[in-house]
């Protein structure tokens, strides 16, 4: 049901991972984000199973910026994957919450010279070089640290992918990567075996997200074997690693059809496999990077609901206690999500608009939800709010960012606590600049 296993009916409510989700409420308060741990490792297990374990000379990082959570990452960590991060932030918390440097990879299609050289200090495995100005900009960083700086380069391997023009990265049109349009990754690899401090150990793309098409990650390997081929026989290098990005397709709806990460990886490492033979070289080694697959389908977020206006004859708006503050995708890009009364899920039912609590007409939750009838105080369920909810929130009308807990096996517990206001006013100085410590 809604994505998860461990999100049951029992009694008529809820129970995430074994708990009432009116227990969650009642003890943690709303909005609150709920996290079924098991949902997260039996992923990660996923992963390790069928793919690291099943193909040698692989690696996978989960890309961080979808949960930017500690106890996301030392979990991640746990089972062998590593993390994708593209700020310093977010490179501060990987390393704060003791993910090991070489298993990060940094990307970014503008990154700072700050945060080149930050994560040239901490020795993370692999930068990810955008754009030209970047090889000069890096390799200086590197000479003055004295390192030598393992890169991939970013391709755009113009294979669109993704379920919203906004999450779409892999076409012409787009502002990450190196273009195969014109020659310039060709260009951008001479330059960058010809820095000194900069070691290319190969190519990364990333063509979109939320796909849910199997075949676009085959056209996307064969491309990116097809680039393999091109820049050895430009400039006589065999690249030794391929990253094909993530972007692997969950289950919002009924609707969606998620992508069978088994079956996915299975034809993706046949396309490779196959390449590599016709190229006769040795498989490089490969890469994915899930992000919203590994961490959306475990989350939950519950709201209490509060007022219900009905417009006759238009429609009844049902407002909950968070929105775009807390879930920005309805409003950022049109997401759709399935919801539900937690406290009563079964009983006659009532179309509703569902809304936040924002100064915007455009906060919106879910429109057109059947809803069990709703009454006001009721817990209102919103399933598969994992991945790019936490880690886009904000501090809107001065909403507090919800908590978010783990449940696993009956138990939970809090593993980002909600915020408090004090936490609202830490950077504002006040008009003398100086805030005072109270
Ligand atoms: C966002 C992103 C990902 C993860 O995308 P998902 O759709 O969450 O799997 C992977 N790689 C790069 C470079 C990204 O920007």
């Amino acid at each position: 049901m809604y994505g998860s296993q461990y999100l049951t009916e029992e009694n008529n409510t809820l129970h995430i991972g074994g708990v009432a989700a009116t227990d969650l409420a009642a003890q943690y308060g709303t909005p609150l984000y709920v996290m079924a741990e098991r949902e997260l490792t039996d992923r990660l297990a996923t992963v390790r199973e069928h793919f690291l374990d099943k193909y040698p000379n692989t690696y996978a990082s989960f890309a961080s910026k979808a949960l930017t959570v500690s106890a996301v990452y030392e979990q991640v960590v746990r089972h062998g994957l590593g993390i994708d991060v593209v700020t310093g932030g977010e490179l501060f918390i990987a390393r704060q919450s003791g993910v090991p440097a070489e298993r990060i990879y940094f990307h970014g299609s503008n990154k700072s010279t700050a945060d080149l050289q930050y994560a040239v200090e901490e020795g993370v495995g692999r930068i990810v070089i955008d754009h030209f100005a970047e090889i000069a900009q890096l390799e200086s960083i590197a000479a003055q640290a004295g390192q030598t700086v393992h890169v991939l380069i970013r391709i755009v391997p113009q294979v669109i992918g993704g379920a919203h023009a906004k999450i779409q990265t892999g076409g012409v049109d787009t502002k990450f990567g190196f273009s195969t349009h014109a020659s310039d990754y060709l260009d951008a690899i001479e330059a960058i075996l010809a820095s000194e401090h900069l070691s290319l150990l190969g190519i990364h793309c990333h063509v979109g997200s939320q796909i849910q098409d199997p075949s676009l990650f085959e056209q996307t390997a064969r491309t990116m074997m097809g680039f393999v081929e091109t820049i050895r026989a430009h400039h006589g290098f065999t690249v030794s690693e391929v990253n094909v990005g993530g972007g692997f397709g969950i289950a919002y709806t009924q609707d969606d059809h998620p992508l069978d990460f088994e079956a996915t990886i299975a034809r993706v490492m046949d396309v490779i496999e196959t390449e590599t033979e016709r190229l006769g070289i040795e498989r490089p080694r490969i890469g994915i990077e899930p992000g919203r697959w590994v961490v959306a389908n475990a989350g939950t977020t519950l709201y209490t609901v509060g007022a219900i206006k009905e417009i006759e004859g238009v429609r009844t708006y049902l407002s909950v206690d968070g929105g775009m503050t807390d879930n920005i995708r309805p409003a950022l890009y049109g997401a759709v999500y399935e919801t539900v009364i937690a406290n009563r899920m079964s009983g006659e039912t009532t179309e509703v608009t569902v809304v936040g609590a924002a100064c915007e007409s455009g906060d919106l939750v879910a429109e057109k939800a059947q809803l069990v009838t709703p009454n006001g105080g009721d817990t209102l369920a919103v399933f598969g709010t994992g991945a790019y909810n936490f880690s886009m929130a904000s501090n809107y009308n001065q909403f507090l960012r919800p908590a978010l807990v783990f449940v696993r096996d009956g138990e939970s517990r809090e593993v980002v606590r909600r915020q408090t206001y004090a936490d609202l006013i830490q950077c504002d100085l006040g008009i003398n600049g100086v805030r005072s410590e109270s």
